[in-house]
């Protein structure tokens, strides 16, 4: 599947410096910031600096240094928001289907409140 990634997109403006976020933790190639709309009392993001447009796409074309990056900042996040023990959710959507607002990769961690059933039920 070809992945066009749009250089316009919110988040690559974050990175860009030109829209301000809250800055959990940054690293060489790993941006993780508060979601401006939180779903629960922990609700962070986590981007590559890369252009990647979903995870798939990252997890193929990113470098070994990227993906070690990114996976151990998700590790840190986790511990610096201490989620371990009561647990959390990571979510990354996808496309139209997996209703993706923002075309760069991001994890979602959520955590804070009981976060219910993976998904909703059909409607
Ligand atoms: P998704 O539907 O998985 O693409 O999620 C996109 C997320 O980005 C949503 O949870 C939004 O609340 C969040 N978001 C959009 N704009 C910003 C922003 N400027 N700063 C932080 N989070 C944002």
């Amino acid at each position: 599947m070809a992945h066009t990634y749009d250089p316009e997109n919110i988040f690559a403006k974050i990175l860009r410096g030109e829209l301000p976020n809250k800055t959990v933790l940054e690293t060489a190639h790993t941006l993780a910031f508060h979601d401006i709309y939180p779903q629960a009392p922990v609700h962070v993001l986590v981007i590559p600096k890369g252009p990647y447009v979903s995870y798939d796409h990252f997890a193929a074309a990113a470098t070994d240094a990227e993906v070690l990056d990114y996976t151990r900042t998700i590790a840190k996040v986790c511990e610096m928001l201490e989620v371990g023990e009561k647990g959390f959710r990571l979510i990354s959507n996808a496309g139209e289907l997996g209703v993706q607002e923002v075309p760069h990769l991001h994890v979602h961690i959520l955590s804070g409140r009981p976060l219910g059933r993976m998904l909703n039920p059909p409607a």
